[in-house]
């Protein structure tokens, strides 16, 4: 069975992968994934080195996986990179790192959850669901991701439902996810969820597109604003220093 895992990176400190899916059903401007498609902590040095060596099947995948945790005891792995949920294996690896008794983080925009996705997450321990919500309006929605914001909120609802745990991001764009919006998405989740969690992330600016990375006091107020309703994190804040290494593609 082919997936569609194209880079791992392992975080020694964290005893932590991060597997990165390749292909997207958004097509957000200010994706972070135009700049590198590796991982943006890796040293210059190892970035150029780097060179695709194909999207990983399941049981290639699995051997690194039990590689890591042999070698570095690893204890959880993160499913990020662009969009894990267009996997159709997606299900299966939650299930096969489940059995390892890893605990998962799934970063998704949540646009598409299949029933047997959402069955797996349920019966899932340790999983933990980060939803990126890009803009709470819809036509802005539809009109950078290319898709509409309706999926994205039921599916939301069928996650809650499920009792999947779930937490949220959103990016501070300024002129297009701003701070009232921000407050906006806060005061929707403090509506729909119990207890919100909130990661609040400054926009990296993409070179060629129009908006600029937000001042520290823009972020602050954000925080701040948000925090009126909801738990906020920052990434800021969780992220601790850790060492990086590259478990694919390998030189
Ligand atoms: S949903 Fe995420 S990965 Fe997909 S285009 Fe938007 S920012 Fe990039």
């Amino acid at each position: 069975m082919s997936t569609r895992i194209g880079h791992i990176t392992y975080y020694i400190d964290l005893r932590s992968a991060y597997v990165q899916f390749v292909g997207c059903n958004f097509t957000c401007p200010w994706c972070i994934r135009k700049l590198t498609p590796w991982d943006h902590h890796l040293s210059s040095g190892e970035l150029v080195r780097l060179r695709f060596k194909g999207l990983l099947s399941l049981n290639d995948f699995l051997e690194i996986i039990d590689d890591a945790i042999a070698q570095y005891g690893m204890e959880e792995v993160v499913l990020g990179g662009e969009e894990p949920t267009i996997d159709p294996s997606l299900p299966m690896i939650i299930r096969e790192l489940s059995n390892r008794k890893l605990r998962i983080r799934l970063l998704t925009n949540a646009y598409e959850i299949s029933n047997e996705l959402l069955n797996e997450l349920r019966l899932c321990r340790d999983c933990e669901v980060v939803i990126g919500i890009k803009t709470l309006n819809p036509n802005k929605h539809i009109k950078y991701t290319g898709k509409p914001l309706e999926p994205v909120l039921r599916n939301i609802g069928r996650l809650l439902e499920s009792g999947v745990r779930v937490i949220f991001e959103t990016v501070l764009i300024p002129g297009l996810n701003d701070i009232n919006d921000i407050e906006e998405i806060a005061k929707y989740l403090a509506g729909t969820v119990k207890g919100p969690t909130l990661i609040i992330d400054p926009l990296i600016p993409i070179p060629g597109t129009p908006w600029r990375r937000p001042t520290q006091e823009e972020l602050s107020e954000a925080i701040s604003r948000a925090g009126n309703y909801v738990r906020v994190m920052t990434h800021e804040r969780i992220g601790k220093p850790s060492r990086v290494v590259v478990l694919y593609p390998r030189p």
